[in-house]
């Protein structure tokens, strides 16, 4: 029982071979193309053979930024909104400050800034470039922060960018963006919301969002 006549068969549009298509939604995440893969492959076992690193510090590497969740970031943020000593030092020497008080090694030759949101002020980051993200507190960056999409548009309407994300700023507050460049990473210090005073450091975390970190949302009771 042969198959004589093959073009009777796999000529629509098949929907569970989605590797057929040379494109993706924009803002879906992915795999790697395949062409990546390999590539990636190829460099790691050329480094590791010429002996520039260790498979064994390329794995340590790994487990390092796993290790990075918005879950830390939370953590600065709450510490800053409970301690005004901390906050202080954490915007005079923001990595040497973390480090000391989290009993962390971060260790990278880029410069992280702090941006403290008040009342008048609102910050929010982008990387009109790429997709450069702080991330040593924060992990592995949203989709939507990768895209053209937020990344054109934010620095041209950031307050309407904000009310996509249903994010509301006064109209008496200044909203500013930062842009991110090869050497800098922002961190937002979101403003402490209202209704938290008896809140212990642990239940401020919980507020503290991912989102709020990057100045696209801000921290509140009602939403959680
Ligand atoms: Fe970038």
């Amino acid at each position: 029982m042969t198959n004589s006549n093959p073009h009777e068969h796999n000529h629509g549009h098949d929907h569970d071979h989605d590797h057929d298509h040379d494109h993706h939604p924009i803002n879906a995440d992915h795999e790697p193309e395949s062409d990546d893969r390999y590539l990636e492959q190829a460099l790691r076992e050329l480094l590791d053979e010429k002996g520039v690193v260790t498979a064994t510090q390329i794995a340590q590497q790994i487990d390092i930024q796993d290790s990075r969740t918005p879950a830390l970031g939370a953590k600065v943020v709450a510490k800053a909104w409970t301690d005004p000593v901390f906050k202080q030092a954490l915007l005079a020497k923001p990595l040497e400050t973390i480090n000391r008080t989290f009993d962390l090694t971060i260790n990278t030759p880029l410069e992280l800034v702090v941006l403290e949101n008040t009342p008048e002020l609102h910050n929010m980051v982008v990387c009109t470039l790429c997709s450069c993200y702080p991330r040593m507190l924060l992990g592995i960056p949203p989709a939507w922060y990768k895209s053209t999409e937020y990344r054109s548009r934010v620095v041209v309407d950031p307050r309407a960018v904000l009310e996509e994300f249903g994010t509301k700023i006064p109209s008496s507050t200044e909203i500013r963006v930062a842009d991110s460049t090869a050497d800098v990473r922002y961190l937002v210090l979101p403003l402490r919301p209202n209704g938290t005073a008896l809140m212990t450091e642990a239940q401020l975390e919980a507020l503290v969002t991912r989102d709020a970190m990057i100045g696209t949302a801000v921290p509140s009771v009602e939403a959680t």
